[in-house]
């Protein structure tokens, strides 16, 4: 589903990513860990454009999205993004913040933007929640909005940045809860997450990033227990 080659992305002098090679098979769920200022939001948003690769190849679904002209509007179509900081737009709805972009991009008629909406935030469990203004919600509730929001899109891949770190620690396990599910359900995922039980009971693949490069990857099972790189022990020596 994904197939990223060589994909480096500097800022100015900084390299933050220096030769990130890596494939994500369809319904695969790959968890992303490493250190505060690894490159792994980078990495994530090279995947969906908002950051522009300097150089390599990202290929989605077979269509390579690092090709000149491509067109970006389509691949955000295909490829959800979760933030840590939810986004929502204050002055609208819960239900009119999930049914906006399949309007605005043409998908759907409001009407049955609507319906389809409703569906998704029911399957986030804020069905009650519809006609609720987001400053209304509690921040797990907010960001299982945003999931539902990007849902809309039908989107093929799912990408979570730190979806649960803004969050107070009674609302993390129904943010992950849902994220979970969404797995289970065969979405393609990659996840960046300070949650190792998360990526150890959920996810397929712990990929551990560092300085700009996968340092070390594997079966969580694998990787948790019997690290195999300095870097990557040290770091779960110190989170774990
Ligand atoms: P992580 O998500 O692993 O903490 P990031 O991908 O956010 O790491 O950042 C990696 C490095 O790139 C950091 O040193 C950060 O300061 C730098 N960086 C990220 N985005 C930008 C940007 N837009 N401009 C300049 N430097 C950036
Ligand atoms: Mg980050």
């Amino acid at each position: 589903m994904i197939r990223i080659r060589n994909l480096r992305k500097s800022f100015g002098r900084l390299a933050v990513l220096q030769g990130i090679d890596l494939d994500v098979a369809r319904g695969e769920v790959v968890a992303l860990i490493g250190p505060s200022g690894s490159g792994k939001s980078t990495l994530l948003r090279c995947v969906n454009l908002l950051e522009r690769p300097t150089s390599g190849s990202i290929v989605v679904d077979g269509q390579e999205i690092t090709a000149p002209g491509f067109d970006v509007n389509r691949l955000r179509q295909r490829v959800g993004m979760v933030f840590q900081h939810f986004n929502l737009f204050p002055h609208m709805t819960v239900l009119k913040n999930v049914a906006l972009a399949p309007v605005l991009t043409g998908r759907l008629p409001a009407r049955e933007a609507e319906e389809r909406a409703l569906e998704l935030l029911d399957r986030v469990g804020l069905k009650a929640k519809a006609s609720a203004y987001p400053n209304s919600l509690s921040g797990g509730q907010k960001q299982r909005v945003a999931i539902a929001r990007a849902l809309a899109m039908n989107p093929e891949v799912m990408l979570f940045d730190e979806p649960t770190s803004a969050l107070d620690p009674e609302m993390v396990k129904e943010v992950l809860e849902v994220m979970k599910a969404l797995a289970l359900e065969g979405m393609t995922m990659m996840v960046v997450t300070h949650e190792m039980g998360f990526a150890r009971e959920v996810c397929d693949r712990v990929l551990f990033m560092d300085g700009g490069q996968i340092v070390e990857q594997g079966e969580p099972q694998k990787v948790f227990s019997q690290p195999e790189h300095p870097r990557t022990v040290a770091f779960l020596k110190a989170v774990l």
